[in-house]
């Protein structure tokens, strides 16, 4: 890459930014991520203040000879890569500086927020509202708007359904808004589609331009919220999965219903696992309701003779040693008041230490039928894995409505050259063994962009390059981990 063409594009930058001093860092040297995925070489790190900066950056950059750039919010994708670009000689934007909650308007539940802006600050912000954040269970000093690109998963529902606009600024420099935005003086309904082909999802898993705004649904809370906790064995989980596919199925169950496995539990933080399965359930709804809804579960769960045992939030609140089941029953609130606990239990470290000083960790984030038998099948592939490789994988099910499980595969390790070659070992056998099943991924990590190609249409994949060759003919965006 030509020396000077990068230099004259970070001059060019730094006007952009307006002279704020330390925004443009160069030369970048290597740095560490949680996962040991390889350090991507970086010639700079740009750090705009504000949004109208970032359209002078991307054109100082739209010349055939500079590095291309790649952004991120928080850069808190751990698991999937960090902060690290999919390639080499990327210059990274990194826009946590843009932390403006721009508009919030509970009464309609809507906030225009900028890629910095937390879930810590936007859940704060809601409190004592009658809207909260779909929160995910990640870092309250994670990106909101970041884990919506990658199409991340919250507790109440997958984040892309709270995704309704964004504003992107092109690899040419223009500035757009698509998808649904509030109009000055006057409520319009929410209407993520617009009109015509929907361009909303042109942006997220994607490099056809750099966000610096987007539009998030708040949901309406609850009057009354509890969290029911139900134990079954391993030897049950086809026929307890079953069963609580026809409960989410028939409306018992309000969000995402999560099932833990103790070394899921464990490596979260949970130190009283007690062997087989958690399954936490959210209810929701006045006060009548969730009683309803509660007694409906207990006398299911009694005669369908799986469970052994029930705690519900209200009377048996989860032990203070048990992480896991706080951050959930507080997150399907839409708080994080015990996030940065579990985080800590997971990696070892608060959040600005996890990529250089936290434990080894990396995720695998297949999509499984929600039914039993494919829950086994899934959870008889980490067995082998874990044989073959010596690196347990901890599995979270997370049901998103009654026919499709996110599962969260972790796997943890030491960061000593051994492991760390083990566990990655073991990933690459998990996405060949996952998708031979037909279990596929629908989050990539940097170092398997190239599954994209594998797992997508031809005919598909073909028109997203020419729709990229039309929005980035001079290569202005890195290659990403999705194309
Ligand atoms: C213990 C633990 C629990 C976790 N729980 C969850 C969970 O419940 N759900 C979940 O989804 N994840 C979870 N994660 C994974 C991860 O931490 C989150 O997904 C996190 O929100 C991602 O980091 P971020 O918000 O900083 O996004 P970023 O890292 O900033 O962004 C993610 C990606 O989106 C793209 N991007 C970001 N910003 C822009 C932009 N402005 N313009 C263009 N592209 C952009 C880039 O490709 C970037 O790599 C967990 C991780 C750990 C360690």
């Amino acid at each position: 890459m030509p020396e000077n063409a990068l230099a004259t594009a970070l001059m060019e930058s730094e006007r952009a930014v307006g002279g704020d001093t330390a925004r443009v860092v160069h030369p970048v040297p290597p740095e560490p991520n949680v996962s040991m995925f390889a350090s991507r070489r970086v010639p700079a790190v740009i750090r705009p203040a504000r949004a109208d900066q970032v359209p002078g950056i991307v054109r100082a950059f739209a010349h055939e000879d500079t590095p291309p750039l790649h952004a991120v919010s928080t850069g808190r994708n751990w698991g999937l890569g960090s902060r690290e670009a999919a390639g080499h000689d990327a210059v990274r934007v990194e826009l946590d500086d843009l932390d403006s909650i721009r508009e919030l308007d509970a009464d309609h539940g809507w906030a225009v927020i900028e890629p910095g802006v937390t879930q810590r600050q936007l859940s704060r912000e809601l409190q004592d509202t009658r809207r909260m954040l779909n929160v995910t269970a990640s870092s309250g000093y994670s990106s909101v708007l970041g884990n919506a690109l990658d199409r991340g998963v919250g507790l109440r529902r997958q984040r892309t359904e709270d995704l309704v606009g964004l504003e992107v600024v092109l690899p040419d420099g223009e500035r757009i808004r698509v998808g649904w935005w509030p109009r000055r003086g006057v409520d319009t309904a929410v209407n993520p589609y617009g009109l015509g082909p929907s361009l909303l999802h042109l942006f997220t898993q994607s490099n056809y331009g750099i966000v610096t705004a987007g539009v998030i649904r708040l949901l309406p809370r609850p009057e009354t919220q509890r969290v029911l906790r139900l134990g079954f064995e391993y030897d049950n989980v086809v026929a307890a999965v079953d069963e609580l596919r026809r409960w989410q199925a028939q409306g018992l169950v309000h969000g995402v219903l999560k099932i833990y496995d103790t070394t899921s539990a464990a490596s979260y933080g949970t130190s009283t696992a007690q062997g087989g399965y958690l399954a936490h359930i959210s209810l929701g709804g006045t006060a009548g309701v969730v009683d309803a809804l509660t007694d409906a579960v207990f006398e299911l769960a009694e005669a369908s003779k799986l469970f052994t045992g029930i705690a519900r939030s209200d009377k048996e609140p989860p032990a203070a040693d048990d992480v896991v089941a706080r951050v959930v029953q507080h997150g399907y609130s839409g708080s994080v008041v015990h996030h940065e606990e579990m985080l800590r239990s997971a990696v070892g470290q608060h959040a600005p230490r996890v990529d250089d000083q936290g434990g080894g960790w990396l995720f695998f984030l297949p999509l499984v039928p929600f039914a039993g038998e494919h829950v086994a099948a899934a959870l008889r592939i980490l067995e082998k894995v874990s044989a073959e490789t010596g690196i347990r994988a901890g599995a979270t099910v997370n049901a998103l409505d009654s026919d499709v499980i996110d599962l969260v595969v972790s796997l943890r390790f030491s960061r000593t050259d051994d492991e760390s070659a083990r566990a990655h070992a073991a990933l690459d056998k998990l996405y060949e063994l996952f998708t031979t099943a037909g279990y596929l991924p629908y989050r990539l990590d940097v170092d398997h962009g190239q599954w994209t190609d594998r797992l997508l249409d031809p005919g598909a994949l073909a028109l997203g390059r020419r729709l990229r060759e039309a929005v980035d003919p001079h290569r202005v965006i890195a290659p990403g981990r999705y194309a």
